[in-house]
């Protein structure tokens, strides 16, 4: 049986690059948080405007900008994040582009909600996606520019080999393409150089509207997608972790987002 934590009166934020990060990366944990309680919200550097596009029909009028915003206001309704703030800074350009500028935001991001805790992709950007690594950059450094006021921050990883075993899961589901695939990224590059983590959170519960907040993102998750192809028992299975390291700066604030977790102890 799962403890039940009450996380009322609390705020998580959660700050990422593109519309389908928040629920890729920690679906589960934003999902299990707001049913806890918290107050989950959610700032988004780009509108994915670059990203792959799984069916013309989807986007009429070629901007994708446009539908992927719609496509994650969808996603947070399902997991139950309550606000959602949209950037508008170029996708694929995080790292070098508007650098001040994505600062300020992240600052001003915190002033307005006070998270006790911060969420964002650690320097491994989940497989090295330079867009990742730009937001985690920004965010590090925004939390640290906040000093002894520093909240909480947390660097989402995922754990190796996961995504190997997700595709192949999914390619065993009845009516799958045989070569579907996790957008033709290599799936080993998924958590190949993440740093262990701190603790993990057990979202096995929540898996079932991770997957459904994750087809929300319909422009990027087409029938060549394993994530289309998925079962339940497939998702809980290699999706129904999500783990956590704690960046070692030293603010205010407790240990909020670990009241979720079990701590890992070093393997
Ligand atoms: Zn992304």
């Amino acid at each position: 049986m799962l403890a039940v934590h009450d996380l009322a009166g609390r705020t998580l934020l959660a700050v990422l690059a593109h519309p389908d990060d928040e629920s890729l990366a920690c679906g589960g944990t934003l999902a299990r948080a707001a049913d806890a309680g918290a107050n989950v919200v959610l700032l988004c550097a780009t509108r994915g405007e670059r990203g792959s596009i799984s069916d013309p029909s989807l986007v009429p009028d070629g901007d994708l900008g446009r539908v992927r915003t719609a496509e994650l206001r969808e996603a947070a309704a399902v997991l139950g994040i309550s606000q959602v703030t949209i950037l508008d800074h170029p996708d694929g350009e995080l790292r070098w582009t508007d650098v001040p500028e994505l600062h300020d935001e992240i600052v001003s991001a915190i002033d307005r909600w006070r998270p006790d805790a911060v969420i964002t992709f650690d320097e491994d950007g989940l497989y090295w996606h330079l867009d990742h690594i730009g937001i985690h950059e920004r965010t590090v450094a925004a939390v640290q520019s906040l000093a002894g006021q520093a909240p909480p921050l947390y660097f989402v990883t995922m754990p190796k080999g996961v995504i190997r075993e997700l595709v192949h899961a999914a390619r065993a589901v009845a009516g799958a393409p045989p070569d579907s695939s996790f957008w033709g990224i290599a799936p080993d590059a998924f958590g190949a150089d993440a740093a262990p983590p701190t603790f993990v959170v057990d979202v096995g519960k929540w898996v079932g509207r991770k997957v459904a907040a994750l087809r929300c993102h319909r422009t990027q998750i087409g029938p060549q997608n394993a994530l289309a192809w998925i079962d339940e028992a497939g998702a809980r299975r290699w999706l129904g972790m999500e783990q956590f390291r704690r960046a070692p700066i030293q603010g205010r604030g407790e240990d909020v987002l670990e009241q979720l977790g079990e701590n890992v102890t070093s393997a």
